[in-house]
């Protein structure tokens, strides 16, 4: 899942941090600082670079970077430099070719002057929004496309073995047609997780327009519909048209953000902003709801929720990649691999809570 943004040291704007008293306080003043400091970046320092836009400039009509050339850079681009919404007027071989093309001379420029600057002893910078990474196998970003493709595998197990929990175990167990409530919610929370894993995989091997706004708005959606589950399981709503009343306004806000990234303006601040609300509200909303309810499982929960907070740090710490493949982003994605197993068994324990809860009062 792609979040760009640029927070730059914010430990050093929290040093009570490091004092376990003023936990609570620092919390709420990272949430501020948080929301005061998340900020888009069109530039990045290594595209600003003067010595990088020349190579990229002539490699975009030459088709060649340095000594590296490349024969798909070779068909005339009508003078056109943007890329922008470039499959909607191209057939997709042509766009796919330009796309490719963009790609590549970026990236051997990028690898240039990496190799310039390390020689002087600069370090890494980012180009386009994004660290210089090495590819691997033609992938753009192969540890991130590697977790990704992990979560999804995860999400994929988890939801089969609830799968199996409802239509097996359960319903035999129960000997009735009444079943956990919130079946048919967990089905679409898992479609919309595996969409949006896979979705990231793409978006890592390849960066372009495209699997950016796909990449984007299968996250957007998964955070909107979790956000709405989590409401609707923790009221414990179960009546239909209540249900509609609550999740109504709460998809209508999804929607018209995802409309307004995909067809107004990709704005990653505004959208880091969203997301950051979302997902926050979601976690509060769960970890309230786990010790008010007194959930059996609520442990489970908490887990989720501090572990699910605690690697949110790793996407504000943004650190370059270490030997040009690991780096916070990719960590991210690794520590959410454990959490979605865990998540899964907690919504497995639910179904049997809530199925048990039933069969209690029917009797
Ligand atoms: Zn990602």
């Amino acid at each position: 899942m792609g979040t760009k943004m640029n927070v730059e040291s914010i430990y050093y704007l929290i040093p009570s941090c490091q004092s376990n008293e003023m936990a609570d306080r620092c919390w709420i003043t990272f949430l501020v600082v948080l929301f005061c400091l998340v900020r888009a970046f069109d530039a990045s320092a290594g595209d600003a670079d003067p010595l990088y836009r020349t190579c990229f400039g002539q490699c975009k009509s030459t088709g060649c970077a340095g000594e590296t050339c490349f024969p798909h850079c070779k068909t005339p681009s009508n003078g056109s430099s943007s890329d922008d919404n470039l499959y909607l007027k191209e057939p997709l071989y042509l766009w796919l070719k330009h796309a490719n093309c963009l790609s590549d001379c970026q990236y051997h420029c990028m690898l240039q002057r990496e190799k310039e600057r390390a020689t002087h002893g600069f370090g890494p910078v980012k180009y386009h929004g994004k660290w210089p990474f090495k590819r691997v196998f033609g992938l753009q970003e192969p540890v991130s496309v590697a977790f990704s493709a992990l979560n999804l595998a995860m999400h994929l197990h988890g939801w089969l073995s609830f799968f199996t929990l409802i239509y097996y175990k359960l319903r035999s167990k129960a000997e009735e047609t009444t079943c956990y409530n919130y079946t048919t919610l967990w089905h679409i929370y898992a479609f919309l997780s595996i969409n949006s894993w896979l979705w990231s995989a793409v978006f890592h091997s390849r960066d372009m327009d495209l699997t950016e706004k796909l990449d984007y708005s299968s996250a957007v959606a998964l955070l909107g519909f979790s956000l709405i589950l989590s409401v609707l399981r923790s009221f414990s709503v179960k009546n239909e048209a209540t249900r509609v009343l609550v999740a109504a306004p709460l998809l209508a806000f999804t929607v018209t953000h995802i409309l307004y990234l995909n067809n107004y303006q990709m704005d990653y601040g505004w959208n880091m902003k969203v997301c950051v609300v979302i997902a926050v509200s979601q976690l509060l909303i769960w970890a309230i709801w786990a010790g008010i309810s007194r959930h059996p499982f609520r442990w489970k929960l908490w887990t989720v929720v501090f572990g699910g907070g605690f690697s949110m740090l790793l996407e504000i710490y943004d650190f370059p990649p270490y030997q040009g493949l690991v780096d916070a982003h990719a960590l991210w994605h690794a520590t959410t691999i454990p959490l979605t197993y865990i998540w899964w068994s907690f919504i497995k324990d639910d179904a049997k809570f809530g199925t048990s809860n039933l069969s209690k009062k029917v009797k």
